[in-house]
C-alpha cells in the first residue's frame, strides 16, 4: 500500500469493509497529524466520541493525552496519532486478533508514509500488535528496535492518575533526539 499517498490511504480506510468492525461503526478513524512527523502515537481503537467525529483521541482520554503531551513539552499538532484498528469495537471491547491482523497493513502503510523517527506504542494492544510483546507495566519506558517506545494507554492513566508521572516521562523520551 506504500505506493499510495496518505490522503488516499485514509479515504480507503474510511470505506473499508475488510473486518466486521465496519458493520457497527459510524465513522472510521484513520488518524490525524502532520506528515511527515517525527513522532507517531498508536493507541488501541476508536471509542464512542472518536467514532462519532471520525477523529482520534477526542474524548476524555484525548484530553488527558493533550495534557500529558503538553507536560512533556510536545504539542498535539506536531504528532501523528492513530490506532491499531481504525473502527470502534462494539461496547468498546478489545479488538480481536483477526481484526487487528486485517487492519495492520493500514498501520504499516501509515508508518511508511509518515516516516516517524519514533513510534510510541500506547498500551498492551499496540505493543502486542506491533512488537508481539506483552506487559506494558514492565516494558514501559523502553525503546525497542531503536524506534518503538512503549508506554501506557491514556485510558489506563485516566483510570489511575498515579500513572501520569511515568506516562509524561515516557513521552519526554519520544521528544529527546
Ligand atoms: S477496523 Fe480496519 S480492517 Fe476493520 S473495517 Fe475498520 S479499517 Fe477495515
Amino acid at each position: 500500500m506504500s505506493h499510495i499517498d496518505l490522503p488516499t490511504l485514509h479515504d480507503k480506510i474510511r470505506t473499508c469493509q475488510l473486518c466486521p468492525l465496519s458493520l457497527g461503526r459510524k465513522c472510521a478513524v484513520p488518524g490525524s497529524g502532520p506528515s511527515p512527523a517525527e513522532i507517531m502515537l498508536v493507541g488501541e481503537a476508536p471509542g464512542r466520541e472518536e467514532d462519532l467525529k471520525g477523529l482520534p483521541f477526542v474524548g476524555r482520554a484525548g484530553k488527558l493525552l493533550d495534557t500529558a503531551l503538553s507536560q512533556a513539552g510536545l504539542e498535539r499538532s506536531e504528532v501523528f496519532i492513530t490506532s491499531v484498528v481504525k473502527c470502534r469495537p462494539p461496547e468498546n471491547r478489545k479488538p480481536k486478533k483477526e481484526e487487528i491482523n486485517l487492519c495492520h497493513p493500514y498501520l504499516q502503510a501509515q508508518m511508511d508514509l509518515v516516516h516517524p523517527r519514533i513510534v510510541c506504542l500506547m498500551g498492551n494492544t499496540a505493543t502486542q500488535a506491533v512488537l508481539g510483546m506483552q506487559g506494558v507495566t514492565n516494558l514501559r519506558g523502553q525503546i525497542q528496535q531503536g524506534r518503538f517506545l512503549i508506554t501506557y494507554h491514556p485510558a489506563a492513566v485516566l483510570r489511575n492518575r498515579n500513572l501520569m508521572e511515568e506516562f509524561v516521562s515516557d513521552l519526554k523520551k519520544a521528544k529527546v533526539k
